[in-house]
């Protein structure tokens, strides 16, 4: 894994991503702040970066994406009321600066031929790590089954579906099945909380690894049932966003 390093982003592209403008997509192009350092040399599919948002505020976000091969990251912030980092991104404009620390994280996917099924985690913004994860293990494993699991409150919250449509097409092996807490009468998918589709999904336990990435009351609460479920400690690895 590359060294975190210091490097001013300039914003390229901003756009909301759902209907309800809650998820801001944004890329940026970076420049290390040493001169000396090569250029971005890129990140693992599960890192994030740190953004220096004043003295004392930071604000870290997941990469959005597998890294380009070029300078340009991108990430997806939700956008919060009266947040501090949600403010500061929404109002950035296009040629703006901001420093970043990157890339940082060990929530990344386990590249592991004894894990059979994937079962990948996330409730609202938790979902931004877990596509470049998916996207990659997808890519270089054949064998082993991905199952994404990702929980919102409502419909007009979401992103990316096309995307998991996409790769479900794509890749026989990954289902994406998508959970809504509050969902309006024409919702003909799933419902309730992502922990409430768990049990079915942790069978065959001794050859599963499952990825949580969220809040702290999911994370707490799908960590304990995969754990009575009998998945193995080291088997469970999670990202708490807040
Ligand atoms: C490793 C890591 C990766 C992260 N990746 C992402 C990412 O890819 N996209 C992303 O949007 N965020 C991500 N986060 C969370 C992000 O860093 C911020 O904490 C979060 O977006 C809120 O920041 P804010 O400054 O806008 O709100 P703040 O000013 O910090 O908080 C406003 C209020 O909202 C509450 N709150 C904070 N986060 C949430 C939330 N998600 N849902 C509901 N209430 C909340 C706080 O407790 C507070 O009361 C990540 C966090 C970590 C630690």
């Amino acid at each position: 894994m590359q060294r975190p390093q210091h490097y001013s982003a300039r914003l390229l592209e901003k756009r909301f991503l759902n209907e309800r403008e809650t998820y801001l997509h944004v890329q940026f192009n970076c420049t290390p702040l040493n001169p000396d350092l090569p250029q971005y040399p890129g990140h693992t599919p599960g890192q994030y970066a740190t953004f220096l948002l004043s003295e004392q505020d930071r604000r870290s976000y997941s990469f959005a994406s597998v890294y380009s091969g070029d300078s340009t990251v991108d990430f997806v912030v939700e956008i919060l009321e009266n947040g501090i980092g949600s403010h500061r991104m929404a109002t950035m404009e296009i040629g703006d600066t901001i420093e970043g620390i990157m890339p940082y994280g060990r929530f990344t996917y386990q590249n592991d031929e004894t894990i059979r099924h994937h079962v990948v985690i996330g409730t609202g913004s938790g979902i931004v790590p877990l596509k470049p994860i998916l996207e990659y293990g997808l890519q270089i494993s054949t064998e082993q089954r991905f199952t994404l699991v990702w929980g919102l409150r409502y419909e007009s919250d979401l992103f990316w579906v096309d995307e998991f449509r996409r790769l479900e097409e794509q890749y026989r092996q990954f289902r994406a099945m998508i959970t809504i807490t509050k969902p309006t009468e024409t919702w003909q998918g799933l419902t309730g909380r992502v922990t409430e589709h768990l049990p079915a999904l942790l069978t065959e336990v001794a050859d599963t690894c499952v990825y949580l990435c969220g809040g702290h009351a999911m994370i707490h609460d799908a960590r304990t049932l995969a754990g009575d479920c009998g998945i193995e400690k080291k088997r469970i690895i999670t990202e708490q966003f807040y």
